[in-house]
């Protein structure tokens, strides 16, 4: 992609060009090199998980981030306070399990306090969603994505490695009785463990009210198994829906990493509860949609990142602790994101997984 500098908005001449890079460097907005305006901010709680999912995590060990590390509620809402003043519109709260960390209905609250109101959602496992929905959504949480993979319990077991499918599903209905709504599910799908299953979990998404998006499984599992030949694609994906759905393709909603299809028919649709029902497919390594990417990433332990695959990171944790003011801390963000990647290069010869895996990051 071409940085912002030398592209040349289409039919003006340089006077309007120079108006144009003028209007940028006035913005208040955070705006990369690339002339993307970064607006979602997602926010990890915490690295640890209750679940294991074995294309997440390995089935034992991994070192969890010490608490002196982690940032407390305090930073995290002054980090947060200074991204809403930057332009950033959405809050996502993630981990690993965000809802192992205590008190997350107590942060949402005070996230809701912040001007103009970024909208706020969480990605969970649910294992604990049954206890807190009711909570977290009268503290001013907007919506969930739940993570589900598997309606089959020994499938889930083997999966996540525990037996905890049913507190899910108790998760996920407590969720859309507190308004925590649109529901959304995302499920990665693996070769031989639930590819088959594709269709299954979207005819029982579409008839629970559920939005289903598939995600492609992506190079950051800690124990650096992925492989392209072994992933299951967006083109997969897509054979093993139609072959009973029919499905009309509408693009990206809104800066939306799911390309979205409209499902037309298939099976049980006497019964679907989804208006309109869709499902949505997040193909971040087939079909990249860097170009429109417009996210960053806080992790628990204070660390800014402009992409999910990067390997650099900017240090909020240090700044804010060496009692750095807001607008320095302004000044910092401003930098990092200035630096963001034109893409994730998951495709270049040289690519190299990042050494935090996607639970230590935020998904
Ligand atoms: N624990 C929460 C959950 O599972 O929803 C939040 C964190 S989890 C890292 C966020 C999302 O990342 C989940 O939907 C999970 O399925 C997905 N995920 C984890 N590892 C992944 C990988 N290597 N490739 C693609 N998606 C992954
Ligand atoms: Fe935990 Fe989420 Fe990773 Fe599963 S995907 S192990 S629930 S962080």
């Amino acid at each position: 992609m071409t940085p912002l500098s030398q592209v040349e908005p289409t039919g003006t001449s340089p006077v309007d060009l120079l108006a144009a890079n003028a209007r940028v460097s006035d913005d208040r907005g955070l705006i990369d090199a690339f002339g993307r305006r970064a607006q979602d901010l997602r926010i990890s709680l915490t690295d640890k998980c209750s679940l294991r999912c074995s294309y997440c995590m390995p089935a034992e060990g991994l070192d969890w981030l010490s608490k002196d590390k982690v940032l407390s509620d305090d930073e995290i809402l002054r980090l947060a306070s200074i991204f809403v003043g930057l332009g950033v519109t959405t809050i996502r709260l993630t981990g690993g399990e965000p809802l192992v960390r205590a008190g997350v209905a107590g942060l949402v609250r005070r996230l809701a306090t912040l001007q103009p109101r970024p909208g706020l959602s969480l990605t969970t496992n649910a294992l604990a969603l049954a206890d807190k929905a009711l909570d977290l959504a009268a503290a001013g949480l907007d919506r969930v994505n739940v993570s589900l993979d598997t309606l089959d319990r020994q499938k889930f077991l083997e999966l996540t490695r525990r037996d905890r499918l049913s507190d899910v599903l108790a998760g996920l209905q407590a969720a859309s009785e507190a308004g925590l709504s649109p529901v959304k599910v995302n499920a990665v799908l693996m070769r031989d463990m639930n590819l088959r299953e594709a269709p299954q979990l979207l005819q029982w998404a579409l008839e629970s009210g559920y939005q289903m998006r598939f995600i492609e499984h992506m190079p950051l599992d800690a124990q650096h198994a992925w492989t392209r030949e072994q992933m299951v694609t967006a083109d997969d994906v897509q054979a093993a829906l139609t072959s009973v759905f029919t499905l009309r393709p509408i693009g990206h909603l809104d800066h939306a990493p799911a390309e979205s299809f409209e499902v037309l028919d298939g099976p049980g649709q006497s019964h679907w509860r989804t208006d309109p029902p869709r499902v949505g497919i997040i193909a971040s390594v087939t079909r990249p949609f860097c170009r429109d990417c417009d996210r960053l990433r806080l992790t628990a332990d204070g660390q800014l990142r402009t992409c999910l695959f990067a390997h650099q990171e900017t240090d909020l944790r240090a700044a804010l602790r060496a009692g750095s003011t807001d607008t320095e801390l302004e000044r910092i963000i401003r930098e990092a994101v200035r630096a963001k990647p034109s893409g994730h290069g998951i495709a270049a010869p040289d690519f190299r997984q990042p050494d935090r895996p996607m639970s230590a990051i935020g998904g």
